[in-house]
This record gives structure tokens, sequence and C-alpha cells, in this order.
């Protein structure tokens, strides 16, 4: 198990806590409240970002030339972060001994926490450790700061880590919506890095989808940003993981195990399009029930649906972040797609 503790006085901030892998939707801003959304991680879990987070912030536009791409950003953002790497995400009931400091609360958010400076403090030394984050349309979080926390006790936490074979038999997925509410917003940013991992593979070339269930969540969105599906060499996307067969396809949409972030392995020339572990385990094996007695084929549009009646919105800041961060957005056809959404950053108005 991993305890963290306050780097000046060692104190205790955490409960004992497992290390999973940091998930798309770990800072995701979705939809219009009222509230805050669900936690990202389980308690009793946490999860490292390795990229700079947080502030200080650097405009774009006064980045020097190539500064940009040696930071991994290949398309033009706002601004980018230059804040420490290594900030740990908790779910917040996982935090102990620190409070918020109401000198510290920014005025910056709507009616919650937002804010990117720690407005928690170690309750023993009164160190700033941590951010804690709940303003509505935003995941309820705590942010340790790297820079005055530290890990004070590690080994193997509550939560040991599963292999392909457990997580098939022990996490069963998440469908995309419960009846009558909305789409569930992890399935709307990992879809969303998905499709932007999608593009960048394909260069925005079609793609057939022959399993009805992924063409519900993929295709309307692929057939705005290239075009309809129907011209030019169409090359295809299968799943493919655990207790399926090896994918005869160009793409292949895996499973990213959520503990270790380890990608399910595909053979060259079948190219990976990572999807979180919860939806590729609904989309592979919660196959929508088939009429019994029918022996003639059914055609897809006879199946039950998958998804709520409405348009699926695709998470639109995060598609553009994951796009950025993939080289291919240098390609001319891509970077189109990505401009017609980046003036819409802070919004989801791209698809
Ligand atoms: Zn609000
Ligand atoms: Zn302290």
């Amino acid at each position: 198990m991993t305890v963290f503790g306050c780097r000046s006085c060692d104190a205790t901030l955490t409960v004992p806590v497992s290390r999973v892998a940091l998930p798309v939707h770990a800072d995701q801003k979705y939809g219009n409240g009222p509230g805050s959304l669900a936690p990202a991680l389980e308690p009793g879990t946490f999860a490292v970002n390795p990229l700079p987070s947080g502030s200080p912030w650097r405009r774009w536009a006064e980045l020097e030339a190539g500064e940009a791409e040696a930071l991994g950003w290949y398309a033009p953002r706002f601004s980018i972060s230059a804040g420490p790497v290594g900030r740990v995400l908790l779910a917040p009931g996982d935090v102990r001994g620190a409070v918020i400091d109401p000198a510290l609360v920014g005025d910056s958010a709507c009616c919650g926490l937002d804010g990117s400076e720690p407005n928690m403090v170690c309750v023993t030394c009164g160190t700033p450790v941590a951010i804690r984050i709940d303003d509505c349309s935003l995941r309820q979080a705590v942010w340790l700061d790297p820079l005055t926390t530290h890990v004070i006790e590690d080994g193997p936490g509550p939560h040991p880590v599963l292999d392909w074979a457990d997580l098939i038999d022990q996490r069963p997925g998440i469908p995309p919506s419960e009846p009558g509410s909305g789409w569930d917003p992890m399935w709307a940013a990992t879809a969303a890095s998905a499709l932007a991992h999608l593009l960048a593979a394909s260069g925005g070339e079609p793609i057939l989808i022959p399993d009805h269930q992924v063409a519900e969540v993929f295709r309307p969105t692929l057939e705005r940003l290239v075009g309809p599906v129907g011209t030019g060499p169409e090359r295809t996307l299968v799943l493919a993981g655990p207790g399926l067969p090896d994918a005869d396809a160009d793409f292949a949409l895996i499973p990213e195990h959520p503990q270790t972030g380890e990608l399910w392995p595909v053979a060259p020339p079948v190219k990976p399009i990572p999807l979180a572990w919860d939806a590729w385990r609904h989309l592979a094996f919660h196959q929508a029930p088939k009429p019994v007695g029918r022996s003639v084929p059914i055609p897809p549009e006879a199946l039950p649906a998958l998804l709520p009646g409405y348009r699926f919105e695709p998470d639109g800041p995060i598609f553009l972040s994951v796009l950025a961060r993939l080289p291919e957005v240098r390609q001319p056809r891509l970077r189109a797609i990505y401009e017609r959404g980046r003036p819409y950053n802070h919004t989801f108005y791209i698809f």
C-alpha cells in the first residue's frame, strides 16, 4: 500500500491507496452542471500525472520555435502548463489531515472549488499540499502537489493488480448511459480520445465499422469529421482484446488496463486504438440481446439501440487535447479538423 504525507512535517495525508492508471477523464469538464462529476478514481486508489500540469501557464504565442514540440504539443493551444510533473490524483474521501484554507480559495470558480494552485493545507504544519476541485461540471478530485507532498509508505495496496482474465470476471464495464439519463461522461471522454487516435492512425481516410454497437458510437462523429463513408479505400475498425479473436482489420479498438495502463497488444500492421477498460468491456461483451428463434440475419437497424435516442457528444476539449499531442495532427487534413474545433476549446461544439 502507498500512503502519502507532507514533505514539511511528514504528517499522513491519505489512507492507504493502490496505484492505478491515470484515466483520460481525470480532469474532465463535461456538460453544464448542476453539480460536479463523480470522482475519476475509485476509493482506495491513486494515479500520477506524468506530464506538467497546473500553473504556471505559458501562452502559446510566447513559446520559442520548436519548444512546443519538445514538450509534446504538435498543434496550437491557448496556453500550456509549465507546472510540476507528478501531481497525484485521489478520490476526495481518501484524504486525511488536510483541510481547505478559505484564504487560498481563488475566485475563478462558479459554485464550487477550482483552480490550479493548492487550496488545501496540512493540518499539522499549515503547508499548502493539495488542490480540491468540486466546481460544477468538473470531476470531484484532490490533486496532491508533488512539491510539498511525498510517499511515506510504499508497498502492495488494498487493490492487487488483476490480470486480463480477472478483469473480464471482476470489472464488468459501464454502459454508455443509464435509461432516461444522458451519456456517461467517462464514455464521452474515452470515445473522444479513441476518435483522436483513430483519425491520427487513418489520416482521416474513410473507415468501415462492421460491429453495429461500435458503429453507433463512432460512425456519426466520424462522418461529421471526415465525410460520409463509401468513397476511397475503406479500412476497417474492429474490437480486439482478451476473450476476442485476433484482429483481422486495419485498426483495433483495444482495452487499456485500468490499473497498469498497459495496452492489449496487437500484431502489426494492425494499429491499436486505446479505449478505457470499462467502455471496451461493455462494447465487447454486452452485445444487444438477439431475438430468439430467428434464423435469418438481422439487419443492424433492427437491433435495439445501444445508445440514448439523442446525439452523442464526445468530449470536445479532450478530443482536441489528445489530438494536439499526436504528431500526426501536423498533417494538413487532420490539422484542418483540429482548427474546426480549436476556437471552441472550452466548449464541446466541435462535433
Ligand atoms: Zn456552478
Ligand atoms: Zn505538514
